[in-house]
């Protein structure tokens, strides 16, 4: 069995992530794919509100309800600390079932590689999907053939490129602005019902007003 393992802080899961997770498991033929929610995300932009781990968690459980082949796995957040993808990736190997591993990133994130935690070794375990992202060109992944051993093991593929990012769902969100179909409709409900992202935490006025007339 082919798994693709999807790891990601998912703060919040987005179309973005369904579209690449999609058409990379079609693309190379795998049963399943896990996603993988960090626990403890990283401050990369500390001004935007955050959500928690379980908001994040219920958020992937939304997304990829009805997909057979989605499945969500805790371990990062059972965790409670950050953990190294290189860590993750042989735990989840040992608990799941499945063959031939692939680690699904789009390729912003693997033109990062170095600064990963021993980037040969994780390619020794998994190989490294580099899904395409609008403003990150495959060629820049050139730099990484000199620096990598395993560089043969990032495998590049196209999907369809679609500009959406966390950080504009959130932006968008402290700015009162619609992130309907930005996001799967079981995650829009649950952000506008748990007021996630939002600079006062309170729902959206629309919502209130909704719960009020019923
Ligand atoms: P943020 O804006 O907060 O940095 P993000 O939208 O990049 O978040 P992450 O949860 O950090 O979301 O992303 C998880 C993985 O999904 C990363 O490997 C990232 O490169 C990839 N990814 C996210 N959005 C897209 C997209 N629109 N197209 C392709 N890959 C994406």
């Amino acid at each position: 069995m082919r798994v693709g393992i999807f790891g990601g802080t998912f703060d919040p899961i987005h179309m973005g992530h369904m579209i690449i997770a999609e058409q990379v498991m079609d693309e190379l033929d795998m049963q399943r794919v896990v996603f993988v929610p960090t626990g403890v995300p990283p401050h990369k932009d500390a001004s935007s509100v955050r959500a928690s781990a379980e908001d994040r968690y219920d958020m992937v459980l939304a997304a990829i309800a009805g997909n057979g082949r989605f499945v969500a796995d805790r371990i990062e957040i059972d965790a409670g600390r950050p953990m190294h993808t290189v860590e993750t990736v042989p735990l989840l190997k040992e608990r799941l079932p499945g063959e031939e591993w692939f680690f699904i990133t789009g390729a912003d994130e693997v033109s990062n590689l170095l600064s990963w935690k021993d980037p040969d070794r994780l390619l020794e375990e998994v190989v490294m999907v580099a899904a395409t992202r609008p403003g990150y060109d495959l060629s820049q992944l050139g730099h990484l053939e000199a620096r990598l051993k395993n560089f043969d093991r990032i495998f590049p593929v196209e999907c369809t490129r679609v500009d959406i990012s966390a950080t504009g769902i959130r932006r968008r969100i402290l700015q009162g602005k619609s992130i309907r179909y930005l996001v799967p409709e079981g995650v829009h409900k649950i952000i506008s019902g748990r007021g996630l992202y939002r600079a006062d935490g309170k729902r959206a006025r629309g919502e209130l007003l909704k719960e009020e007339r019923s």
